[in-house]
C-alpha cells in the first residue's frame, strides 16, 4: 500500500499524501447538477454518499517542510466517523496522514509550516491531535499535531469560523483551530501573496468567504492546490459547484479566473478530494478544459483476502475498453 505520489515543480520536490477517505452526500457534492447527470460519473453507496479522498500536499522547501491541509485528524467520535464514512486510521502513526508522511520520509516534528486552505474539519482536523497517553476528558489533551510548525490561514477565515452560525457550524470544530491559537502558532494572512519564496496563496472565495488556493512556483512551473474550489476532476466544468458552497456565484468567478490562468500557463492542479486522480496538468480544449500528465491516486485499499496466497480469483470476463 502506497500513500504518496511525487512530482517536481521546477527544483521543488512535492508529494501528495493520502490522508484517508470520507463519504459525503452525492447530491450535496454536485449542487444544482441533477442526479441523472452526476450519477453516470460517480457511484454512490447505500446511503447515497460518494467516496472522497482527503489528500494533502507536502513541499520540500529550503525554508522547511510545508504541509498544505491536514485531513480529518483523530479526535472525532465513532458516530461522527460513521456519518461521514471516515477511514483514516493510521497503521503506524496516529492517522493515515502520519503514515503517508512517514512513507515520504518524514515525521510530524519535521513539518515547519502548515497552510490551511480553510478550517473545515476535513481540511484542518489533523492540525491537532489527541494524545493517547493521556486520560480523562480527551478534549483537554488536544495539542498541535506538528509541534515545530507555524500554521497559516486567512485571518478572515479564522474569524469566520469563530462566528459560525446555524448553516456553517457543523463544519467548524474549535478543537481543530483553537489549540493552535492557545499555543500561539497561527500566522494569520491578509489576502493574496507569497508566504514563502515560491509558495503563494490566492483567495478563491465561494465555498467559504476566505477560502484560499495554494500555488507552488519554481523556474516557470506552477502547481496549484485547489482544495474545495475544484474538489474533484468531476467538478472541472464551471457549473459543477458543490451544494455546500455558501456563495456559489462567487465560486463560479473564482473558478473561472483560476482555470483561465492555470490553462494559460499549464499549471498542475492537485485535487484534494478526488478518489482516483491525485493531480493533472490543465490544458484548454475548445471552450472547456482537459487534463494531461495525470497522476493517478495510489490505491489505498488493502490487498484483497486471498491475494497473498496467490488464490485470488481474477475476473477476465468483463473486458472493459
Ligand atoms: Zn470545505
Amino acid at each position: 500500500m502506497t500513500l504518496v505520489t511525487t512530482f517536481t515543480v521546477g527544483g521543488l520536490r512535492c508529494h501528495t499524501l493520502e490522508g484517508g477517505r470520507q463519504r459525503l452526500d452525492g447530491g450535496a457534492m454536485f449542487g444544482v447538477v441533477p442526479w441523472t447527470l452526476w450519477s453516470t460519473r460517480v457511484e454512490t453507496d447505500a446511503r447515497r454518499r460518494i467516496p472522497l479522498a482527503m489528500r494533502c500536499l507536502l513541499v520540500e522547501h529550503s525554508d522547511g517542510l510545508v504541509l498544505i491541509d491536514t485531513g480529518l485528524g483523530n479526535k472525532e467520535s465513532a458516530k461522527f466517523l460513521d456519518i461521514y464514512g471516515v477511514e483514516n486510521d493510521g497503521l503506524e502513526g496516529a492517522t493515515q496522514l502520519e503514515d503517508a508522511l512517514a512513507s515520504a520520509g518524514f515525521l510530524p516534528r519535521d513539518v515547519r509550516w502548515v497552510i490551511n486552505t480553510h478550517l473545515h474539519f476535513d481540511h484542518a482536523g489533523g492540525n491537532t491531535t489527541l494524545d493517547p497517553e493521556l486520560t480523562g476528558d480527551p478534549r483537554r489533551h488536544v495539542r498541535p499535531a506538528f509541534p515545530n510548525a507555524t500554521y497559516m490561514v486567512q485571518r478572515g477565515e479564522l474569524e469566520f469560523a469563530r462566528a459560525a452560525n446555524e448553516r456553517t457550524r457543523a463544519s467548524y470544530l474549535p478543537p481543530n483551530y483553537e489549540p493552535i491559537a492557545a499555543a500561539d502558532r497561527w500566522r494569520l494572512l491578509d489576502g493574496d501573496g507569497e508566504v514563502l519564496p515560491g509558495v503563494g496563496v490566492r483567495l478563491t472565495p465561494g465555498h467559504v468567504p476566505w477560502h484560499q488556493a495554494v500555488l507552488i512556483r519554481d523556474r516557470g512551473e506552477t502547481a496549484a492546490f485547489v482544495a474545495d474550489l475544484i474538489p474533484t476532476t468531476t467538478h472541472l466544468p464551471l457549473p459543477w459547484i458543490m451544494g455546500y458552497d455558501l456563495e456559489p456565484l462567487r465560486t463560479l468567478e473564482s473558478k473561472r479566473a483560476l482555470l483561465r490562468d492555470a490553462a494559460a500557463e499549464g499549471w498542475r492542479l492537485v485535487f484534494e478530494h478526488d478518489p482516483a486522480t491525485a493531480s493533472g496538468v490543465l490544458q484548454p480544449e475548445g471552450k472547456a478544459y482537459t487534463l494531461t500528465g495525470v497522476v493517478a491516486a495510489p490505491s489505498t485499499a488493502p490487498a484483497p483476502r486471498g491475494a497473498a496466497e496467490g488464490g485470488f480469483p481474477v475476473d477476465t470476463s468483463s473486458g472493459r475498453g
